[in-house]
């Protein structure tokens, strides 16, 4: 078991907002090993009075735990200024007599490969683990580039590639709904399925993040990483276990399948856009190219929309659109399984019938399936079905976090899963790119743009 852990990137919004927090739900359960031990780092010109300071009042800010906890959490703090680039100062960091170590890169993504360079130079064990924040890579070259440097010292399942859609209760939610019930698995086909939606859709704007966000926009922000994620959890066939290597492998076989984007389709099948001046609810929202901090030299989207197809007889013909964006009119966040209608002969003797549609949330714990139930005299009416399930326990990141303590990999992104998400979005965004697909725009607070006829 992992029994300490170096941060790298201590003194960011992460560390303070969710690693600790998620570090005391933790130790309020009594799940840590003990004498578990944080070593913060970065830039920061901290002692390590200074960084306990920061993160109690981080964990007042964003704890339930209760104030021994949180003090007994700030005492397992120590607090170093380091070069993070700098093999010593990782070796340094890291030490020579001590329990293994996972290290945790809650660093800006342009980080990762020097960062990455130095721990693989460093006094880094096979069995120390690292854990690295998303984005994976900036597209399919750099991804591999990151995947080599990783295997130069450590084994695939000691790397920990955070999405934490994978460690929510998403995962728990779809795999249940389809394998520990009969009435779902036989009829999650193209003969029964016409078409399905991921959508994570936000009225929330750039909330201080736009260093970050003009640097990724919609597409490298949601649909790379969290959306495809949950689109392989609906292509992929049943695993034959339930642990880290048959999960593993259903995902990437189920991403495998996916046809990657042409050119010829590139204005069909993809949108991009960004929002102008607007209201939300009572709030102005200035143009997205006039948020502070925003280079709109860089033509950063805030809206993405991607229909792909998938090559397996299982889903031919099914069109899958992945779309994310900001300051929308409201806030949606689902997967939506849309089936096939039913023959005229029915629909047509039975006004009010609708095909079916089956949602699940992608936040919040709920699955409803719009059902056509009789309505008056010769009618049918649409109803839906709706449940919700017990919230979970842990939020996603304590629960990452302790599935990393044990070393687990089943929740995380393998190399080559993070690798064939890639080599389906990399040419949307050599198209984007060289301008094949102009940028629509839509108002804050509006609908995003129709896709093409
Ligand atoms: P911040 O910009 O808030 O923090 C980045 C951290 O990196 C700071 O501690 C900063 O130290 C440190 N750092 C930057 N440059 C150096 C350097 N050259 N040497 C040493 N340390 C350095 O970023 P976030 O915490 O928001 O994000 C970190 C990672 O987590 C990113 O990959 C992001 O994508 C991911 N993430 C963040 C989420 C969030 O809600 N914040 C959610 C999901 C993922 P200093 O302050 O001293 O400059």
């Amino acid at each position: 078991m992992i029994e300490r852990m170096v941060l790298l990137g201590a003194s960011g919004d992460l560390a303070s907002r969710l690693l600790l927090p998620a570090i005391a739900q933790l130790a309020q359960a009594g799940l840590l090993p003990p004498g578990f031990a944080i070593v913060g780092a970065s830039n920061a010109e901290w002692t390590t009075q200074d960084f306990r300071q920061h993160i109690a009042a981080g964990l007042e800010q964003h704890s339930t735990a209760s104030a021994s906890t949180r003090e007994a959490v700030v005492g397992m703090l120590t607090f170093q200024p380091t070069d993070v680039t700098q093999t010593e100062d990782i070796s340094r960091l890291l030490g020579d007599d001590r329990p293994d170590t996972l290290v945790y890169l809650a660093l800006p993504p342009s980080l990762f490969e020097p960062v990455l360079t130095a721990l693989a130079g460093s006094k880094l064990r096979r069995s120390d683990a690292v854990a690295i924040e998303k984005p994976f890579g900036n597209d399919l070259a750099s991804a591999r580039h990151l995947n080599e440097i990783l295997h130069l010292r450590l084994p695939e399942p000691t790397i920990f590639r955070i999405d934490h859609f994978l460690s929510s209760e998403l995962v728990r939610r779809v795999v249940a709904l389809r394998f520990l019930n009969r009435v779902f698995e036989p009829v999650w086909n193209a003969t029964q399925i016409e078409s399905v939606d991921i959508s994570w859709l936000e009225s929330l704007t750039l909330e201080g993040r736009a260093t970050y966000y003009d640097g990724a926009g919609a597409m490298k922000d949601m649909v790379q990483n969290h959306l495809m994620e949950a689109l392989a959890l609906v292509l992929m066939e049943q695993p034959a276990r339930i642990d880290a290597r048959s999960f593993r492998d259903v995902r990437v076989e189920a991403l495998r399948t996916v046809a990657t984007p042409t050119a010829e389709r590139m204005s069909r099948d993809t949108i991009r856009a960004r929002y102008t001046e607007g209201s939300i609810g009572s709030r102005q929202v200035p143009s997205y190219v006039n948020e502070p901090g925003v280079d709109p030299g860089r033509n950063t989207e805030t809206y993405a929309s991607l229909t792909l197809r998938v090559d397996y007889p299982r889903w031919a013909g099914v069109p899958f659109t992945l779309r994310s964006g900001k300051a929308l009119a409201e806030d949606a966040a689902e997967i939506a399984i849309r089936f096939r209608p039913l023959p005229a002969y029915l629909t047509d003797q039975w006004p009010g019938v609708e095909p079916n549609v089956l949602r699940i949330g992608l936040n919040e714990p709920y699955v409803r399936l719009s059902t056509t139930l009789n309505g008056p005299e010769k009618t049918a009416e649409v109803r839906e079905l709706h449940a919700t399930t017990t919230p979970p326990q842990f939020t996603a990141y304590a629960h990452l976090i302790l599935q990393m303590l044990h070393n687990d990999p089943m929740l995380f992104i393998r190399g080559d899963e993070a690798e064939e998400s890639w080599r389906i979005i990399d040419p949307v965004m050599k198209a984007w790119a060289a301008g094949q697909v102009p940028m629509q725009e839509y108002a804050a607070g509006h609908a995003p743009p129709d896709p093409a006829p």
